[in-house]
């Protein structure tokens, strides 16, 4: 395989261009399989496991009976409650709640788009500890699972795209795409492919390890406990406003627009980066994420630190990683050379690039 090995090019900036050389063997497996991607070779020595694997077929026969977690199901009931609850409320919320709660949520997405997806999930850039202890507790912030679980079913996502094995199967729908997934017990090709999943760099990370320990304190202290005392003790907010507005309200936000990565950018939208995937280009979903919602893309160029063909276009994540590069604290910034993506596009495309 080491003829399939990618040139790695520093260019200026520090990004990593990523030259992909031809390979006889993958394009005689694409005459088999249809959901190929052009990048199935190790083009990231450290990091193979979000790389589509279309050998995986699922398996004939009867889909198995949902198994519904009544826990999770009455707790998020409770909370869309809670957070429309506290829709009727925010007028009469005081300006520094509000003001609270964007700051938080711009904090925690980071710890979601930055960290747990581009950093830990990927593997698309590189970053020194300061950046990468500020991702751990932004990513505590957001209450959206710890990084390595958030990780390994991200990875499973992306190497088994819209099959059993994939966590958040968009064939489902949107409703289970969206929030149904996380109702009902995995199924069971998921949990076997993730057992599977190499996840090696991940438990080589202390800093990983150390909040999977104690995220359930760390979660509730963090998301919950401080959202709600802060404004009630420093700025004399109601309770009820903290509880229902800077906890309950901002978090439903949070995990609604995160969502919509898993759900409308799997639905709506254009492929015009593979027409055989899925995954969509979204821009509203991209506004929602700070630039997560170039999903065809990302799907195709799993590598890229930008997860979009462009960098700073509706995406704050790209601009935050760019920024923490230029401090000397983000490095070794991924991306695929503009001759694969152009080769791509017009491959395997659906003829909306504006290149075609
Ligand atoms: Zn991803
Ligand atoms: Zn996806």
């Amino acid at each position: 395989m080491s003829a399939c090995l990618p040139r790695e090019i520093p260019s200026n900036g520090g990004i990593t261009t990523i030259i992909e050389p031809h390979s006889l063997g993958q394009q005689s497996r694409e005459k088999k399989v249809e959901k190929t991607p052009l990048h199935s070779e190790d083009i990231r020595p450290e990091m193979r496991e979000d790389i589509l694997d279309p050998s995986y077929q699922d398996e004939e026969g009867p889909p198995p009976k949902l198994e519904y977690v009544w826990r999770n199901i009455i707790l998020m009931a409770l909370l869309h409650l809670g957070a429309l609850y506290g829709i009727t409320l925010a007028p009469s919320c005081k300006v520094y709640t509000w003001l609270l709660g964007i700051f938080y949520n711009i904090v925690a997405a980071l710890g979601i788009t930055a960290g747990a997806h581009r950093l830990w999930s990927h593997r698309t850039y590189k970053a020194r500890l300061p950046l990468r202890l500020f991702l751990i507790v932004a990513n505590t912030m957001a209450f959206q699972n710890d990084v390595y679980e958030w990780a390994r079913d991200h990875r499973v996502h992306h190497k088994f795209t819209e099959t059993h094995a994939d966590p958040h199967d968009s064939r489902r729908g949107f409703f289970f795409s969206h929030v149904g997934w996380l109702l009902v017990r995995k199924h069971p090709a998921v949990k076997e492919k993730g057992r599977k999943l190499d996840m090696s760099d991940l438990k080589a990370e202390k800093l990983v390890m150390f909040q999977k320990r104690y995220y359930k304190p760390a979660v509730v202290l963090t998301s919950i406990v401080l959202p709600t005392l802060v404004p009630w003790y420093f700025w004399g907010e109601t309770f009820q406003h903290s509880l229902y507005i800077a906890t309950f309200l901002r978090y439903t936000i949070i995990l609604n627009f995160t969502w919509l990565v898993n759900s409308a950018a799997h639905l709506y939208g254009y492929r015009p980066y593979d027409r055989n995937i899925g995954a969509r280009e979204n821009v509203l979903v991209s506004m929602a994420s700070f630039g997560e919602g170039f999903h065809n893309y990302h799907h195709a160029f799993p590598y890229d630190y930008s997860a979009s063909e462009y960098r700073w276009h509706i995406n704050f994540t790209t601009f935050f990683i760019d920024c923490m590069a230029a401090l000397g604290l983000a490095y070794d910034r991924k991306r695929p050379s503009r001759a694969a993506v152009l080769a791509k596009i017009k491959r395997t495309g659906d003829g909306s690039h504006k290149s075609g």
